[in-house]
């Protein structure tokens, strides 16, 4: 009898962590994915990310059929119908063994608890870290606390992974002929900046760290540039695993963590930043519940504008880089970090809107939507977090376009109805189109940032005083 692997957020056969170890131990395995749409639309998953997942599962059906091994794809509605499901299967096949990679949410891990707690004596339950390079808990300070600043985490982190041995796991032997593809039924639309199979994102990471991870420092943070590996869809499915990025940077990069001036030394900090977030997601139930790190932050009354927050969602607030970013977003479903901090940024301090509000917008657009990163990047942008941008430092969406789009070009990408005003006014169109008695089809900026700057500071303040 087959044992289950029960895929999750690694859906690749490469380098799995749970699948290798269920093919070392049994003949015989058989892949199951519990499809959940209605915890999915609970957690705001976008329908971008769900695509990407049938796209993937339709390629890992083929991939897997020409091993012998079946793919199985069950539709469930919640994580713990999943659970039940799994578990009646299991006892219906006889199963000996059920392997899974862990995943770090609090819902999550209730519905492995669950599982662990119904299946039959019979058949064992076998969970591993597979989505992280070092196991949350796994990099502790001296008092065996947890580090809730970045820049001491990754002095640890490095110290640890340098005296880790981090494997590629291949993928697993044919484990008999060839059988047919099941019909999936799977009708997905693939994602034009993330179309399925592992080979399509290895090609990607491949890619990028011979020919541009070199120079990610200098360009990672212009969005008009393409110097980021846009890896991220891939990562946040498991369509390739963090070890494959690590060992393909070292490739290129051979003495990477040595070499803190040097693009490859700064994709990896990024890859570690990712790492820090899962790890404090798996450690703090109550980032899963939403909650802030820095626990005064609760009393900041947000403003309830409801027309700001759809004017932000649209991309019609008036800062062209906001705006832009926004649409990007909108249209693909992915956003470059150094937008996304800009248009969290705005949505929280400009328009005092609580960040979750635009947690929940961002998850259900990104096709990278992953939830420690996403929370992680928010509690940032919105100072609640421990590691965040100081309160009172507040990105101003001018200077932030003209530093990082300087000429434009992304903002023009974006936003065909300024395409006539010069370079010299593409982050402030209204001073030009007043200058000229130009109609533009824009808007004006919907707030004055500098007012909006000592608005938010005082409501932060306020409420620092009252907690
Ligand atoms: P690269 O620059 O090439 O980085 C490589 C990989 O490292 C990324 O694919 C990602 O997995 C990881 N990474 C990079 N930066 C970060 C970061 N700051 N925090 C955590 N991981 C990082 N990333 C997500 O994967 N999913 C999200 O839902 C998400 N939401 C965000 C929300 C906000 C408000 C902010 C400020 C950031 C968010 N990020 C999120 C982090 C980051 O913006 C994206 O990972 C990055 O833009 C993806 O593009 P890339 O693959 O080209 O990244």
């Amino acid at each position: 009898v087959p044992a289950v692997v029960w895929l999750r957020q690694d859906l690749r056969l490469t380098d799995n962590t749970a699948l290798h170890a269920a093919c070392q131990a049994h003949r015989n395995v058989t892949l199951v994915f519990t499809a959940t749409p209605q915890q999915w639309e609970q957690h705001a998953m976008s329908a971008s990310q769900q695509a990407l997942i049938l796209c993937q599962l339709r390629a890992l059906n083929i991939a897997a059929a020409a091993l012998g091994i079946t793919l199985h794809i069950q539709s469930c509605s919640t994580y713990t119908d999943a659970a039940d499901w799994l578990a009646q299967w299991c006892r219906q096949h006889k199963t000996p063994a059920v392997y899974a990679n862990n995943q770090y949410g609090l819902n999550e891990q209730r519905r492995d608890l669950r599982f662990a707690a119904i299946l039959p004596d019979t058949c064992r339950f076998y969970t591993f870290d597979d989505s992280v390079l070092l196991p949350p808990g796994g990099v502790s300070t001296q008092q065996g606390g947890i580090y809730k600043v970045f820049t001491p985490f990754r002095r640890a982190f490095l110290n640890i992974l340098m005296q880790t041995t981090v494997r590629v796991l291949p993928a697993p032997k044919a484990q008999g002929a060839p059988v047919t593809p099941a019909d999936t039924g799977l009708t997905a639309q693939e994602h034009p900046l993330f179309p399925s199979g592992e080979d399509t994102a290895l090609q990607r990471l491949a890619d990028f760290c011979q020919r541009d991870a070199a120079d990610y420092r200098e360009q990672r943070d212009f969005p008009a540039l393409s110097g980021t590996s846009q890896l991220s869809a891939y990562l946040a499915t498991g369509i390739i695993s963090v070890r494959q990025c690590l060992s393909t940077l070292r490739l290129n990069f051979p003495m990477v963590a040595d070499e803190p001036e040097s693009g490859g030394y700064t994709w990896l900090s990024e890859l570690i930043w990712r790492e820090f977030y899962i790890h404090q997601l798996a450690l703090n139930p109550d980032l899963s519940r939403h909650r802030p790190m820095q626990r005064w932050t609760e009393s900041i009354i947000w403003s309830p504008d409801s027309d700001a927050l759809t004017a932000w969602q649209q991309g019609k607030t008036g800062f062209p880089i906001v705006d832009a970013a926004m649409r990007q977003l909108n249209e693909t479903g992915w956003m470059h970090n150094r937008l996304r901090m800009i248009t969290a940024s705005f949505l929280v301090k400009d328009l005092l809107i609580d960040w979750r509000r635009g947690e929940h917008y961002f998850m259900s657009r990104l096709v990278d939507g992953e939830f420690a990163a996403n929370n992680g990047g928010w509690q940032w942008a919105a100072s609640t977090g421990h590691d965040s941008v100081p309160y009172f430092r507040i990105f101003n969406p001018v200077t932030q376009g003209k530093r990082f789009d300087p000429d434009g070009s992304f903002i023009r990408r974006w936003l065909p109805e300024l395409a006539a005003v010069p370079v010299k006014y593409i982050h402030t169109p209204h001073e030009w189109a007043d200058k000229n008695q130009y109609a533009l089809n824009y808007p004006h900026p919907m707030v004055d940032h500098s007012m909006a700057r000592i608005r938010a500071i005082e409501a932060y303040e306020t409420a620092r005083h009252t907690a």
